[in-house]
């Protein structure tokens, strides 16, 4: 499938569409997500246009993969998420319950999150 210019997040990249940013770098911006589901809900895309995990896992360039994971590492750190831990989730697809079409990792925490079997559904 082509990527889609209009998602939101492509938007957002463009400077067509606010959002509160957290990180940005040569390769990678985060932003709160509009509906967190947890007190700290960041979501973390490189700047490239790829659709999901598994288009950015097949054609990123090593550069851009390790930003994503190092952007990770700092953004934890500076929301004060790294010491009690913390949840990072890539939906990918339609099984994967991926609704924006451009590949993002959810980075969640500030609180005791669920067991990731009832989260999926058993
Ligand atoms: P996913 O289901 O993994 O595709 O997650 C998409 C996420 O993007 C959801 O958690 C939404 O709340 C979030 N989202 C959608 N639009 C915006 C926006 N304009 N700014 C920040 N987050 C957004």
């Amino acid at each position: 499938m082509a990527y889609d210019d209009d998602n939101v997040f492509a938007r957002i990249l463009r400077g067509e569409i606010g959002a509160e940013k957290v990180y940005e770098d040569e390769h990678v911006l985060a932003f709160n997500d509009i509906a967190h589901v947890t007190p700290v809900h960041v979501l973390v895309i490189p700047k490239g246009r790829y659709e999901s995990l598994s288009e950015f896992s097949a054609k990123a360039s090593d550069a851009e993969m390790a930003a994503i994971f190092r952007a990770i590492g700092v953004i934890a750190r500076e929301t004060g998420i790294e010491a009690d831990g913390y949840r990072v989730v890539a939906n990918c697809g339609a099984h994967g319950g991926q609704e924006v079409p451009h590949f993002h990792l959810h980075v969640m925490g500030g609180r005791q999150l669920g067991g990731l079997k009832r989260q999926a559904g058993g």
